[in-house]
């Protein structure tokens, strides 16, 4: 059992929080919304009034929030949670935040003596309540080492990926892949669609095809093809568009900073980031397919 502080029970926090309340854990959580902090105290955490309070005598804090500026304001300035924590503490970020922003953390947690871990994850909404996420760790080994078995109970793997922002930096690389990959399995199943395939009879064929891809093993962008992907739920998250052109913008940023070519990734970045702006922000990423056909969602 371990004394676990929570802070930020989203779409992909609350589940995640859920799990280590399962595993035997003592878990505190804080949220902004009330609401969120309600369905964990349901699942059996206790509720604090703010991450200060909630991690203190707490051995781990994870926290998942939704960008680098929300990252920054929960850990630095005077009330802070690294004001509030010492080397008795071990802090991991999963959220996914620019590599930079991801060390200038750990710097700041290195002055107060807090290890600190980016801890970025993979495999979803689905991933994180069936607790098979996958992390992306960046920071020193005994720090990883010592967040292991709590990320355990949350996944299905544990990378130690390199040094702090190492976890980003594959983050972001995992995360330009996926937004290309959702939009090409949108553009086959539209173009099936349009000269008479049925999408469910293709996604079935290209399963067991070249084209096989984790957006059709687990996420169809195709209403009604999965029942339990967000397109058969009116495209409710999941994965916001929003954060989509979010990671978007932050793996370009990488690659502007690197000289690297990321022709396609560009592009993705650019649909995502305009489908967001038409008012689609909020709704799963997977909704790209109707943005596609041009149509009303
Ligand atoms: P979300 O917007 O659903 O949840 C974020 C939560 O943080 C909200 O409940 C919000 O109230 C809370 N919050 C914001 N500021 C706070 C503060 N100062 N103090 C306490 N709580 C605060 O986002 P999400 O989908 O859960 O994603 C979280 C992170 O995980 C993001 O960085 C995202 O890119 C990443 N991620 C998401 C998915 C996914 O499928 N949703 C998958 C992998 C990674």
């Amino acid at each position: 059992m371990t004394r676990i502080a929570f802070i930020g029970l989203g779409n992909m926090g609350a589940p995640m929080a859920t799990n280590l309340v399962q595993a035997g854990h003592e878990v505190t959580v804080f949220d902004l919304s009330a609401e969120a902090v309600a369905t964990l105290t349901q699942a059996g955490a206790a509720a604090a009034d703010s991450a200060a309070a909630a991690a203190r005598g707490a051995e781990i804090v994870i926290t998942m929030l939704p960008a680098g500026h929300h990252v920054r304001q929960v850990y630095e300035g005077d009330d802070g949670l690294l004001a509030h924590l010492d080397s008795s503490t071990l802090a991991v970020d999963c959220s996914t935040i620019a590599p930079e922003e991801a060390r200038a953390v750990a710097e700041q947690a290195r002055q107060h003596s807090v290890p600190f871990v980016d801890a970025p994850v993979s495999g979803g909404v689905g991933g994180a309540k069936a607790g098979t996420l996958t992390f992306i760790c960046g920071g020193e080994s005994e720090a990883v080492e010592r967040a292991r078995p709590v990320l355990d109970d949350m996944g299905k793997a544990v990378f130690h990926a390199g040094p702090g922002g190492a976890g980003q930096v594959g983050k972001m690389c995992n995360n330009m892949l996926l937004g290309v990959l959702m939009i090409g399995t949108s553009e086959a199943l539209n173009m099936a669609e349009a000269n008479g395939l049925d999408p469910a009879v293709l996604s079935e064929i290209m399963k067991e095809s070249s084209g096989n891809n984790w957006a059709l093993q687990v996420y169809n962008p195709y209403p009604g093809v999965m029942e339990k992907a967000p397109a058969s739920n009116g495209y409710q998250p999941g994965f916001m568009a929003e954060l989509m052109a979010k990671d978007l913008g932050l793996a370009m940023h990488m690659a502007v900073n690197s000289g690297t070519a990321t022709p396609m990734g560009a592009l993705a970045r650019s649909l995502y980031t305009t489908h967001a702006a038409q008012g689609n922000g909020k709704r799963d990423f997977s909704s790209i397919l109707q943005f596609l056909k041009g149509g009303e969602l």
